[in-house]
């Protein structure tokens, strides 16, 4: 095993969340570095990009909404940031969602939601149907009714990735273009990582964000551990051409059947069309039977889609937790951090975690809105009886 020079903090894992992470620590004045052999891909690459504070919303997941609010409120900051940094578009698009119903049991079940986000304090405007396809024309003529939310917006997660790979390059994080096979742990602290060429990384704090793949890294402590899991989503990529633009001039979503389908128009004509959500390990096949579904209930909400060029289907890994909120900051082994667990929302948590795993870096705590994501909740609970 052959050392190499130690950073002050080692970021193992390059997707968008292990990268902010080293964006905002370098900035910070640590010397930084990041393991992964593709930064800049991982779930991005596939990810719609919504940022969906408040057509997301589900019961119980009130606390989670603080904290995915508090990273809305920071996007156009740090879209802005981004761009004057790198010179990079990121796609940031303040477009609003329009969240419709197909069936009665759909406009009961949206109506439910907007009492809750109602409750909770939220912006959101209940439409008819009639209402709807003013807004949106190409909606189906069955619409029964929707919620306009005007403050859910949209970022092109792709370009987001590059933007960050470029930014950590910008201030100085050293890129090792590896995998990390294993914690380094001495004297009862995490000192670095082992990578597959065998590689001692050492470093002053490690930061574990390797995504879907965060509860499988070698060398971690079994209880520190972080009970995260894949959730695999497949999603389409169509091409609106220039003459039937506008086709759609914001994010329109729906619940069909019991599944969520959305559909969001970027600026530069590309129409994402998703997502599955599957418990199938860590497969990222595209199946027949994914397409079809997606492309069946996006047809029964915007009949044209017929009409477009198909190209792209991709599948992606969610890393999800057993609350569907994200791990963020120390755990119960010095020098070791996560994050993530970010699931169906890390684009939209991407601002926030940056900060908090910067301040938890500097600090050793967490800012005190993402206090309540500590890992020690699981810890805590998983204690035996
Ligand atoms: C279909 C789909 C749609 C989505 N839509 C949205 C959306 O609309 N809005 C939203 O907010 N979020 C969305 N998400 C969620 C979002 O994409 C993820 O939460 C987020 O991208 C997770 O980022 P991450 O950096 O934690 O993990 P990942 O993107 O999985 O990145 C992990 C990185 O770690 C690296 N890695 C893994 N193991 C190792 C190792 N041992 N050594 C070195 N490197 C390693 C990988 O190469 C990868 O680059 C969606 C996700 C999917 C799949």
């Amino acid at each position: 095993m052959s050392p190499t020079r130690s950073s002050d903090v080692l970021v193992l894992g390059g997707g968008i969340i292990g990268l902010v992470t080293a964006w905002r620590a370098a900035q910070r004045g640590f010397a930084t570095a990041v393991v992964d052999p593709e930064p800049g891909g991982g779930a991005a690459q596939v990810a719609a990009g919504m940022l969906a504070a408040v057509t997301e919303l589900h019961y119980g997941e009130q606390t989670l909404l603080g904290l995915n609010l508090a990273s809305a409120r920071r996007y156009p900051g740090f879209a802005a940031e981004l761009t004057e940094v790198t010179g990079l578009d990121v796609g940031y698009r303040q477009c609003g969602t329009l969240a419709v119903a197909l069936d009665a049991d759909d406009r009961a079940h949206l109506r439910e939601l907007h009492a809750l986000q109602r409750e909770s304090g939220l912006d959101s405007e209940w439409l008819s149907g009639r209402d709807c396809r003013r807004l949106e024309p190409m909606l189906a003529p069955g619409v029964r009714g929707g919620l306009r939310v005007d403050g859910d917006h949209q970022i092109d997660p792709r370009r987001l990735a590059k933007a960050l790979v470029t930014a950590c390059e910008r201030a100085g994080v050293v890129f090792h273009r590896v995998w990390a096979t294993g914690l380094a742990v001495a004297h009862g602290r995490a000192a670095g990582c082992v990578t597959e060429d065998g590689t001692l990384l050492p470093a002053g704090q490690v930061v574990l964000a390797t995504g879907s793949l965060s509860g499988q890294l070698n060398g971690v402590p079994r209880d520190v551990l972080p009970p995260v899991r894949p959730v695999k989503g497949q999603v389409l990529r169509l091409s609106v051409p220039r003459r039937h633009a506008p086709f759609l001039s914001r994010t329109v979503r729906a619940m069909v059947r019991g599944s969520q389908v959305y559909l969001v128009p970027r600026e530069d004509g590309e129409l994402v069309v998703g997502a599955t959500s599957e418990e199938q390990g860590w497969d990222t096949t595209v199946t027949a039977g994914g397409v079809y579904e997606l492309l069946r209930d996006a047809h029964e909400l915007v009949p044209g889609i017929t009409e477009l060029p198909l190209t792209e289907t991709r599948a992606g890994l969610r890393p999800g937790s057993p609350d569907n909120a994200p791990l963020l900051g120390p755990t119960e082994l010095d020098g070791l951090l996560l994050a993530t667990g970010h699931y169906r929302n890390g684009v939209l948590l991407t601002p926030v975690t940056g900060d908090a795993l910067a301040h938890a870096l500097a600090t050793g705590e967490l800012t005190e809105e993402a206090r309540p994501f500590s890992p020690k909740r699981f810890a805590l609970t998983e204690q035996p009886v």
